[in-house]
């Protein structure tokens, strides 16, 4: 990659966070070999030992308590269980329609090719975005769950191996309604309970037109929250989309001042010129991402420099697939990805795996709770220790859930 000034001097910035979220790898981690577009392509899976066909017999969307579920079986009796996001309380009819139909009656080992195929399917492509992929997203889970345990190996063994087992959190606080001296309490708080050593607050309305929350909020608290944080903890901004390019770089300036070390969607999702404006004229780590659908305009943003820090949503993008592909376009680039943690469900176990195979995973990732109950479905139990989680390291996706589990769920799809 070009490793230019102005990612040089990210890399680079702020003491004791040099190596906290530097949009550029460190040298001896740049991959200059392929390009940003042959790095997304290929071979993806590590199946060997899988000799036989994995034919999927049904896949059903299964509701207990507030949780959904995908069970999906083999013709020869294989299971995988994942778990939805919230969404699926009204996309369950695409999941139903439009993408189980896809997989059914195919080989799983064949998965990054249905994965392909389901875009086509019924012309799915016309209604590309999160309500596509977000089912997509499930049944991929449930298959690589499924190969995985027919494998015995977890789910990082089938993307390459396991680099970490252990994963670090950055604490995400969603809150825009409380002042500034409100949120900084939150953000003590959930230091303190978390032991995470990096937070991620938010500034602006959401998409809101330049419009805050609360009229000087966003600048207050950017002032405000390092001096009170203190500098052992990294400290992220998400402004979802809030401003234009001129507005975002006069706050982003505002960060620089203030030691904020990530500024996460400071323009709309899909302005990507914008965003890119903004990232070109800030010192501090532009991300952004999180509802990007489309594979080849992720390669745009990393290949334009679009942002400095890559966020791919492990369900809004389709799964770990295409989320893989994400990451090698990136590495290519010698980018950093941290990806978007869909909330509810086991959104930040997916993005856990992801971390624990992913060679230029960022140093912190999303968490916003939610380890107390589904950490429990796992053996040994999910952990927030000293601000990390332990990686699930039994076959597939790890949990401890089986068919028997969800006998009495009620069958949605
Ligand atoms: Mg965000």
């Amino acid at each position: 990659m070009k490793c230019t000034r102005r990612s040089f001097a990210k890399s680079t910035l702020a003491a004791g966070m040099a190596t906290s979220l530097g949009g550029c790898l460190p040298a001896d981690q740049q991959r200059n070999t392929v390009s940003v577009q042959e790095a997304g392509e290929g071979r993806i899976l590590h199946l060997d030992g899988l000799s036989s066909p994995l034919k999927i017999a049904s896949i059903e969307l299964l509701k207990k308590g507030s949780d959904h579920f995908i069970l999906t079986r083999s013709t020869d009796g294989a299971t995988g269980i994942s778990v939805t996001n919230t969404r699926a309380n009204y996309l369950y009819p695409i999941l139903e329609r439009l993408v189980i139909p896809c997989f059914v009656g195919k080989d799983a080992r064949n998965l990054e090719q249905l994965i392909d195929d389901v875009y086509l399917y019924q012309s799915n492509y016309k209604m590309t975005n999160l309500a596509l992929w977000c089912p997509v997203a499930w049944v991929e889970f449930s298959i690589l769950d499924m190969l995985g345990k027919a494998a015995g190996k977890p789910l990082a063994e089938l993307f390459g191996g396991r680099l970490r087992s252990e994963i670090a959190i950055y604490a995400a606080s969603g809150n825009r309604h409380t002042t500034g001296a409100q949120e900084i309490d939150v953000l003590k708080k959930h230091v303190a309970e978390t032991g995470a050593r990096a937070v991620k607050f938010k500034v602006g309305g959401r998409m809101s037109n330049n419009a805050d929350s609360i009229p000087g909020r966003s600048e207050d608290l950017v002032k405000r929250v390092r001096r009170e944080l203190g500098d052992a903890v990294a400290i992220y901004a998400d402004a979802n989309g809030s401003y234009d390019a001129a507005h975002a770089i006069a706050l982003g300036r505002l960060m620089e001042d203030h030691g904020i070390d990530m500024f996460e969607e400071p323009c709309p999702f899909d302005w990507l010129e914008e965003t890119r404006d903004v990232a070109e004229a800030l010192s501090i780590p532009v991300a952004g991402g999180e509802q990007e659908p489309s594979l080849r305009r992720f390669r745009w943003m990393i290949e334009n420099r679009g942002v400095d820090i890559v966020q791919p949503d492990l369900h809004y993008n389709g799964g770990f697939i295409r989320a893989a592909r994400v990451a090698r376009m990136a590495a290519a680039a010698g980018l950093t990805v941290v990806p978007h943690m869909s909330g509810g469900g086991t959104g930040y176990v997916e993005v856990i795996h992801f971390a624990s195979f992913t060679p230029n995973a960022g140093p912190f990732h999303e968490y916003k709770g939610s380890v107390e109950k589904s950490g429990t479905w796992y053996d040994p139990p999910l952990r927030l220790t000293d601000g990390k989680i332990n990686v699930p390291d039994r076959p597939g996706l790890g949990m401890t859930l089986d068919s028997g589990y969800l006998k009495d769920a009620q069958k949605i799809v």
